[in-house]
Formats: structure tokens, C-alpha cells, sequence
């Protein structure tokens, strides 16, 4: 999961890697750091804020004013913009520096490119990169055979690789990277935590419980143990699923046809443990949404019982009394029970183990 910029400027700075100076405000008149121009930027978890409008360059305190209270409390990207951070703009080349796990190559991935931006990847082909193990030495030897002879730059780029190391990111990109003659500047911040790795970084728990309006499904995830991802919070279509590809290849069936699903889920029938606990959550927080017009579940069972599992799903909707038309595409061992137990306790429910017509049917309930 992506951090907000702030945040993310946060680790950098405590790794010792110089950030404009700044101060993130909510509601009220922007403190200003330094004599500016300033930079006024939209902190919600997604790229490209410089495309959608979230970046104002400003010249002057009543420029910083308007800019922040355009940008307060609107939508970018799908976000509530909840807070902005002010900054002192920095002047200098635009450069990129990202260092990435690559997990088909096994090892860390490190981009330099000396002309950043936002339209980075407009300068030419782009290059693939240099692959290295995950480990300081390594890291430090290619870093030194990717960036210019740069002392200010090639520092920096260290101290990245060891947060990246340390924190166990994902991800760790600067662009821009502002760099003059004798220092280096991040501009930008992005880092991807991964939230696997979390229960070894209580510093980055701390951030993501600091700002729930910022990662709401990271939140969930850590509360709850499982992946449940609002995709689009006008969606009509929830999804009660299971398994990470097939939930994803079923969202991409919908929107091909035109749908609008609801949300991303990997319920993860094998931990259900005999309780509807975990149905009876997905289902509440898909009726928290007023635009949701049906639910499709889909369960392919290998190890999974399907008889056991209608059993719970049929006690998860007594339970959370969904005010909305349920559809229930079933394959796999019990499955023959399982149509058996949901034509006796849940008469009104289609079940088909034929993916189109659950497609369809949802489609049509969704319209
Ligand atoms: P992103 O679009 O979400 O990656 O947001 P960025 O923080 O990268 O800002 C977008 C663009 O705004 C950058 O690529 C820069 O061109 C410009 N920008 C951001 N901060 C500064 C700054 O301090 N000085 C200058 N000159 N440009 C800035
Ligand atoms: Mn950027």
C-alpha cells in the first residue's frame, strides 16, 4: 500500500535524506515555511496528483491560501483530500530515483533517470533498470554503477536502499529528486509498504493507524486478517470471494460487461473456522455503500467444503438481512450439498455453477 506523500517524507527525512521544509494543515490558513514560492500538495495515497490537479505552484501567501482551500475537502483521484502539505519550492534538475522489489528477478530493482517528472516516461524508451540481491552490499555496488559520480546523490541513494531494507518496502521512489551542483532534495515521496511484513514494523503500524481516513483497507486488513479493498465506493456489485487472482479476473469480467463492482475481496474460506463472523463483516461493510445493488459470491472449492460453507453463508445472511439480491456461483467439492442447503434455508438465492449466468444475472440485478 502506498503511503501519502507526508508520511512517506516523514521515513525519508528520519533515514537522513533532506526534504523541502513543510508543515501538512488541515482546515485553517496555511503556516508558511520559508519566504517561497511555495508547492501546495494534496496528501491522498495515489501518483499522478500533478496530472489531476493536486500540485499548485504558488507565489504568493494569498496564492498558498486559495490554492489550499480549493484543494481542502475535494475529490482527486477518487480521494477526499483531508489535509495538504505546504512546502518551500525547491529549485533544480528534475531527476527520478526508485529502488523496487522485483519478485520474478528476486532481487531489487534501481531506476535512475536524470530527467524526472511528471512525465517521466515520455524521455525515451525506458530501461529496465539494474537487478540486484536484497542486501546492503550488493544494493551499495550497483547503486554506485547506476548514478553518476554525485557524492550528494549517491549518499541519498544509499540511505534509501537502507530504509527500503529496513522497513521492508516495496517500493521506494523519488520523483522528483531535485539535485544541484552540492545537494540533493526529495521532492516527492513514494513508498509501498508491505503490509505482510508488518507485524516487524511498529513504525509504519503507527502511520497507518494515524490516518484511517487515508488507508481505510490497510486498516481493516490489520484489524481483521484479510483483504477487503473498496475499488470504487459508487460500486453496485459486492463481491464475496475468494482468492486473490479469482477475485481480481471476476472484477475484470464485470467491468468488461459494464459493471461497476464494489469492492475487491479475499475472504479466505479455509480461515472461516466454522463461524459466519467473517462473511457477516464483508457483507456489512458492502451495505454501508447506498449504491449496492446486488451481491455475487463466488467460491471455486478445492480444499474448501462448499456444504460447510453454505451452511455459513446462509447464517452470515440471516445475520446481516441484506437489503439486496445475492447471487451465488458455486464449484467444487460439496457442491451438490451446498445447492441442497441454500434451496432449503435460502429459497430466494440463485446458485449456478455456470460463471456466465451469474455474470449475467448480476449484471442485470446491478442495472
Ligand atoms: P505526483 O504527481 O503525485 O508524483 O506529485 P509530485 O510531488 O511529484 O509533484 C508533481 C510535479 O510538481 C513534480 O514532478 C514537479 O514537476 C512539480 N513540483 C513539485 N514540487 C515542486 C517544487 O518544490 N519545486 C518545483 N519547481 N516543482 C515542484
Ligand atoms: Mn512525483
Amino acid at each position: 500500500m502506498l503511503l501519502v506523500e507526508a508520511d512517506g517524507k516523514a521515513l525519508l527525512a528520519e533515514a537522513g535524506i533532506a526534504v523541502p521544509p513543510g508543515q501538512e494543515t488541515g482546515i485553517g490558513v496555511p503556516v508558511l515555511p520559508g519566504p517561497g514560492p511555495w508547492v501546495v500538495k494534496a496528501q491522498v495515497p495515489v501518483g499522478g496528483r500533478g496530472k489531476a490537479g493536486g500540485i499548485r505552484l504558488c507565489a504568493s501567501p494569498a496564492a498558498v491560501a486559495e490554492a489550499a482551500g480549493a484543494l481542502l475537502a475535494s475529490r482527486l483521484a477518487g480521494h477526499l483530500v483531508a489535509s495538504v502539505l505546504v512546502e518551500q519550492a525547491v529549485l533544480g534538475a528534475e531527476h527520478y530515483l526508485s529502488l523496487a522489489v522485483d519478485p520474478a528477478g528476486f532481487g531489487l530493482r534501481i531506476l535512475h533517470l536524470a530527467h524526472g517528472g511528471v512525465d517521466v516516461e515520455r524521455h525515451g524508451p525506458a530501461t529496465p533498470g539494474l537487478l540486484c540481491p536484497p542486501e546492503p552490499a550488493s544494493l551499495d555496488a550497483a547503486l554506485a554503477a547506476v548514478l553518476p559520480e554525485h557524492k550528494p546523490l549517491r549518499d541519498l541513494a544509499a540511505r534509501l536502499g537502507r530504509l527500503l531494507l529496513e522497513r521492508e518496502l516495496l517500493l521506494a521512489e523519488i520523483n522528483p529528486l531535485f539535485v544541484t551542483p552540492t545537494a540533493c532534495i526529495a521532492g516527492d515521496a513514494k513508498l509501498v509498504v508491505d503490509l505482510n511484513a508488518i507485524a516487524r514494523q511498529p513504525r509504519l503500524r503507527r502511520l497507518i493507524e494515524a490516518r484511517p481516513d487515508a488507508y481505510p483497507d490497510a486498516l481493516r486488513k490489520l484489524e481483521h486478517g484479510f483483504d477487503y479493498v473498496e475499488i470504487d465506493p459508487e460500486g453496485r456489485i459486492g463481491l464475496l470471494t475468494t482468492g486473490a487472482g479469482l477475485s481480481m479476473m471476476l472484477i475484470d469480467e464485470l467491468v468488461a460487461r459494464g459493471g461497476r463492482p464494489l469492492n475487491f475481496l479475499d475472504i479466505r474460506t479455509g480461515q472461516l473456522r466454522g463461524s459466519p463472523a467473517r462473511i457477516v463483516q464483508a457483507l456489512a461493510w458492502m451495505a454501508e455503500r447506498p449504491s449496492l445493488r446486488v451481491v455475487l459470491v463466488n467460491i471455486f472449492a478445492g480444499i474448501t467444503d462448499l456444504g460447510e460453507f453454505a451452511g455459513l453463508l446462509a447464517d452470515a445472511l440471516e445475520q446481516a438481512a441484506l437489503p439486496v439480491k445475492v447471487i451465488a456461483r458455486l464449484v467444487g467439492r460439496g457442491q451438490g450439498e451446498a445447492v441442497r442447503i441454500l434451496a432449503e434455508r435460502r429459497p430466494g438465492l440463485l446458485v449456478t455453477e455456470d460463471l456466465e449466468q451469474a455474470l449475467a444475472a448480476t449484471l442485470e440485478w446491478a442495472a
